[in-house]
């Protein structure tokens, strides 16, 4: 009798993709099956409900939505056929948990200014403006690195047709190295950032461990790096890079600007899981985060960089994020992974 009544209870679970919203009705988090456009550029905009991917299907919504990331860098009149995949969710109560970890009560850090930028990044004549970068010190090297999480580049690299995806079994990490020419670096926090260029980072990393398309919050393979030629950054200020990645219930503060007034922002978050794949934190006041943080920072209370945020859920009115620690970090930088 147990083991039915058992059952019964495990079916009522309600199955949710936390780390996703729908692009249509904006559920948050998408409840059911999610549909996942495997076409557009990765952005939060690629997933529909089952609901709302039923509508598509019958030509009443569409996809991708207009004010879009996908939309913005479609070619003009060009036809492209989207092709979705399907996902299950997982049970809500495997999150739920996390929302329970207290927020440790501390003073913020004192960060450098400005480390945090909004990349452009140039393949010949091609160039796309995505997510941020921010750049660091790292003992060891004689010059700062720029890092930001590979997906942010996604539409050039969709552009270049080269897959970074687990598909492609030849992948090096060489490929984008020899496309991405250039990176223009701009302050996101000054007033009007398109009128602050801060310089230029030069050649990319090769990373043959660096991969886009793992399903969230498994954001171990989601960085890429460039150098940052010393003449070139005079008027960064890299912070530095932690040795370790936090433990659990640890304070962490999100490094970025709100789109309405300049300066660099602190939202403060608590750690709520750590394992090899993947670092969650929980916002302290879910009223405050911005919308997109791709290719930001997170940082410790002594201000140095434990990761690099890769994507954003909502669950019963609290905000969480997840992000690729500064434990594999330094794995991919070793040429380890
Ligand atoms: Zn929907
Ligand atoms: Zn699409």
């Amino acid at each position: 009798m147990n083991s039915i009544s058992t059952d019964t209870a495990d079916k009522e679970v309600q199955q949710v993709h936390l780390w996703n919203h729908c692009h249509n009705c904006d559920a948050r988090p998408i409840a059911g099956r999610r549909f996942h456009c495997e076409t557009c550029p990765e952005s939060p905009d690629n997933d529909l409900c089952e609901p709302c991917y039923e509508l598509l299907q019958k030509g009443k919504i569409k996809h991708p939505a207009d004010d879009s990331y996908a939309a913005s860098n479609a070619h003009e009149n060009e036809v492209v056929e989207h092709r979705f995949t399907v996902h299950e969710g997982k049970p809500i109560t495997l999150y739920e948990k996390w929302l329970e970890i207290c927020h440790p009560n501390v003073p913020d850090p004192v960060l450098p200014y400005p480390f945090v930028v909004r990349p452009l990044f140039s393949a010949g004549m091609d160039s796309v403006i995505a997510g941020y970068a921010f750049v660091v010190n790292i003992e060891g090297y004689h010059q700062p690195v720029l890092l930001t999480a590979l997906h942010v580049i996604d539409a050039l690299i969709k552009q270049k047709g080269i897959d970074c995806t687990d598909k492609n079994k030849n992948y090096t990490g060489s490929e984008l190295p020899t496309v991405i020419t250039e990176v223009s670096l701009f302050d996101v926090c000054a007033d009007n950032w398109m009128m602050a260029p801060l310089g230029t980072a030069g050649s990319m990393w090769v990373l043959p461990g660096a991969r886009t398309g793992d399903e969230e919050p498994y954001s171990d393979r989601d960085i890429a790096a460039f150098w940052v030629p010393s003449a070139d950054a005079k008027n960064i200020k890299p912070a530095p890079l932690a040795f370790q990645s936090p433990a659990k219930g640890e304070p962490v503060w999100v490094a970025a600007r709100l789109t309405e007034k300049p300066g660099q922002e602190l939202f403060k978050a608590v750690v709520v899981e750590v394992n090899q794949r993947s670092l969650v934190f929980k916002y302290e006041d879910p009223a405050e985060k911005p919308k997109y943080l791709s290719g930001s920072p997170l940082v410790n209370q002594k201000g140095e960089v434990v990761a690099i945020i890769v994507g954003g859920g909502d669950l019963n009115g609290q905000k969480l994020g997840h992000g690729n620690h500064v434990d594999n970090i330094r794995q991919h930088l070793a040429g380890s992974r």
